[in-house]
């Protein structure tokens, strides 16, 4: 039977380029970094040749800028403490947006336990967030800024360089989790005024477990792991070496061709969307119609559960999702869509198809053809639906 992945925002395949770069250090280059040996100098050097290539990609100043974490949700978790702690004199105000990732939000929450107070500002109706929204809610105790780079559930892109610039302007730090966009998104972080920026490898194509956090030069982020001094004091613990070699081969090999690779995803992006919204009748779709990642679909299905379509559709070999992987096993409706002002009963029967660099036309095709006939099924035996 036919296998279609399209649940790239869950998780990417790893690329065999990447991992023919990291066998070695599961192999034969098994020093430890901090090792003043050979065996040790080589697996420190393969870590700063990653550094680099990350920095690279993310036009860093400098490859200082740049401290590996054990994934996305740490460099998240990470900011936020950090930032909290170290900057807490000169005020306990930070602000967010109500759609972002739970490593975020949840963090968030710890933060309000802890006496820190968070503004959440609210999305329109696609989940965007504006610069100006951020404008107005800077106080003179604000520390933080931190908004997503693109919505994983719903895909919207934020107006990332414009935030940028209001918290420049006001002297306030500012995050991104930018851990759905690299890699297939141009990121330039001195462009884009971003001082902090959290990323995840296998979210383009990478391996598990590896992360980074971009700090730019002058901030202080204080540790979250304390003991050894790995990471220039800033992440103690051993090194995931072959992980972090990996990470820095898939961010150079996506973002070696971004234009076209984002450009072949957005056609192939743009094909689902209308071909979806053309064959199926009641359907919406979910985020921004064009300022959105160039691998996320997400529909609202009307009058049936997103449960039930997904398992249809994984009897025919389609691997997607509704809303975030994270939720996907409870059955609260998503907060982004819940956010975004959609009601609950809508919120409840979304589809998320998210391609990758690997995904083919011929597989678009192919859930195009399965999707409709699915919903036609589903939507005969639901009790809601009229016809
Ligand atoms: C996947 C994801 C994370 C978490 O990254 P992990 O490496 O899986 O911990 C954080 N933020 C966003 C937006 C994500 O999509």
């Amino acid at each position: 039977m036919k296998r279609v992945y399209m649940d790239n925002a869950a998780t990417t395949a790893l690329k065999k380029e990447v991992l023919d770069a990291m066998m070695p250090y599961l192999t034969d280059i098994y020093g430890n970094p901090s090792s003043l040996h050979t065996f040790g100098q080589e697996a420190h050097k393969a870590v700063e040749n990653a550094r680099h290539q990350v920095a690279k990609a993310l036009n860093a100043a400098d490859d200082r800028e740049i401290i590996f974490t054990g994934c996305g949700t740490e460099s998240d978790n990470m900011v936020l403490l950090g930032i909290a702690q170290r900057y807490a004199k000169k005020g306990k105000h930070i602000i967010t947006s109500a759609v972002e990732h739970h490593a975020v939000l949840y963090t968030c929450e710890r933060l309000e336990k802890m006496g820190y107070e968070v503004t959440y500002l609210p999305v329109d109706e696609y989940g965007m967030v504006t610069a100006a929204q951020v404008s107005e809610a800077i106080r003179p105790d604000t520390i933080l800024v931190s908004i997503m780079f693109g919505n994983n559930e719903v895909g919207t892109v934020m107006p990332i360089k414009r935030i940028g610039e209001v918290c420049r302007e006001k002297g306030v730090f500012f995050h991104t989790d930018a851990v759905q966009a690299v890699g297939h998104v141009h990121i330039d972080v001195q462009d884009m005024n971003i001082d902090l920026l959290s990323l995840s490898a296998h979210k383009f194509h990478g391996p598990k477990g590896v992360g980074a956090l971009y700090v730019k030069k002058g901030i202080v982020v204080p540790a979250l792991l304390t003991g050894g001094a790995q990471e220039r004091n800033k992440r103690a613990g051993t090194e995931n070496v072959a992980g972090i070699v990996g990470l820095g081969k898939a961010i150079e090999l996506a973002c070696s061709d971004i234009d076209e690779s984002s450009a072949r995803m957005t056609h192939l992006r743009d094909k689902l969307m209308t071909g979806i919204a053309g064959s199926i009748p009641e359907v919406k779709l979910n985020g921004h119609p064009t300022e959105r990642l160039p691998g996320n679909v997400n529909f609202s299905i009307k009058y049936i559960e997103g449960e039930s379509i997904l398992l249809m559709l994984d009897i025919n070999g389609i691997a997607a999702s509704s809303g975030s992987a994270c939720t996907s096993g409870s059955l609260d409706p998503s907060h982004v869509l819940l956010a975004m002002g959609l009601p609950h009963e809508i919120a409840h029967g979304s589809l998320r198809l998210t391609l990758g660099d690997d995904t083919t036309e011929e597989e678009v095709d192919y859930v195009l053809e399965v999707l409709p006939k699915v919903v036609e099924r589903l939507r005969k035996m639901s009790p809601l639906y009229k016809g």
